[in-house]
């Protein structure tokens, strides 16, 4: 969408966003800022919060507190200008199951006062892989098709900002891949994307992403700062008890978390003190047969995880 010549604030803009469901406080006090042409993601488990924002950012419900602004425009007084200019692509229900395809993405078109063609342009990479389904109900698609359906329908009005809450969940492996690929591309579009995932592996593909746990932000960086600022070696430990395992790291008192991690467990250590022969020693003490331990490099779920235990 033409911004004209004036100078840009930040495509999203939130201070002190606070919004409670009676005693549940959904979200605390949150602050950021989404540059345009960023893919901005806000990575946390369910219940942490993600779609409240997504909401309060589509002015669809009002926060409690807080100022929150879309393109400089205020969601509160503003609130047409910015569903003119947002395209959002809620967790679930986006799509009428008993229309088509094609039927959902002219209705979503019609709903914008505008048509398919005018900005085919757009959609065309994405829409063009379900084409060949569109006298399908969208209630018979599986679920990549769905989701490719469901972006094309948010971005038929050419929004500036796109809003993807949790797009990949229940999604297969290749179509979660196949849909990466396909925000890179509206990204060199100049669209900017804040986009919620429950999936860590995902952190890694944003320019900038937002930890967050019951309603807070615990940190906001690009995906290697953030695993750059991990604050303490961290090991990956196996032994024949895995169960067992897990109890007596944690019993350690020189390892300071502790969590099962795949086939691992990961321990999170202060080097200086503890060596990889005294665990062993420790270990085998225990009574530990076959141990594995092996320094490696942090993932994002490692910095959540050491983040929301402090
Ligand atoms: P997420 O999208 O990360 O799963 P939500 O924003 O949906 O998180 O929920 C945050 C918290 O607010 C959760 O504890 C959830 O149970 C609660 N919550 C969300 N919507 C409502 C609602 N309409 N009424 C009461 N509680 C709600």
């Amino acid at each position: 969408m033409d911004k004209g010549n004036k100078v840009l604030p930040s495509a999203i803009h939130c201070v002190s966003v606070s919004k409670s469901y009676g005693e549940t406080e959904a979200l605390k006090d949150v602050t950021f800022d989404v540059t345009d042409g960023e893919i901005f993601g806000i990575i946390g488990p369910d219940g942490a919060g993600k779609t409240t924002l997504f909401r309060i950012l589509a002015t669809l419900i009002l926060a409690d507190s807080g100022i929150s602004a879309i393109d400089g425009f205020d969601v509160v007084k503003d609130y047409k200008e910015i569903r003119k200019r947002v395209g959002y692509m809620p967790g679930r229900f986006s799509l009428y199951q008993d229309l088509t395809v094609e039927e959902n993405l002219k209705f979503f078109a019609t709903v914008f006062n505008t048509t398919i063609e005018e900005n085919y342009e757009l959609v065309k990479d994405i829409y063009q892989q379900i084409e060949p389904f569109k006298n399908r109900r969208a209630g018979k698609l599986s679920g990549g098709m769905k989701q490719k359906l469901a972006l094309s329908c948010a971005l038929i009005h050419k929004p500036s900002v796109l809003f993807l809450d949790e797009p990949t969940t229940g999604v297969d492996p290749v179509s979660r891949k196949e849909f990466w690929g396909m925000l890179k591309n509206l990204k060199k579009q100049g669209i900017t994307i804040l986009v919620s995932t429950p999936y860590m592996d995902e952190a890694g593909l944003c320019d900038r992403i937002a930890l967050i746990q019951n309603g807070q932000f615990l940190k906001i960086d690009s995906p290697a700062n953030i695993v750059k600022q991990y604050e303490t070696k961290l090991w990956a430990v196996k032994s024949d008890n895995m169960y067992k395992l897990l109890t007596d790291l944690r019993a350690n008192e020189l390892s300071k978390n502790c969590f099962a991690f795949g086939d691992k467990h990961h321990v999170s250590v202060d080097n200086a003190q503890l060596t990889v022969d005294s665990l062993n020693s420790y270990l085998q003490q225990k009574g530990h047969t076959n141990i594995e331990i092996r320094e490696i490099e942090p993932t994002i779920e490692d910095c959540f995880m050491q983040l929301s235990l402090k």
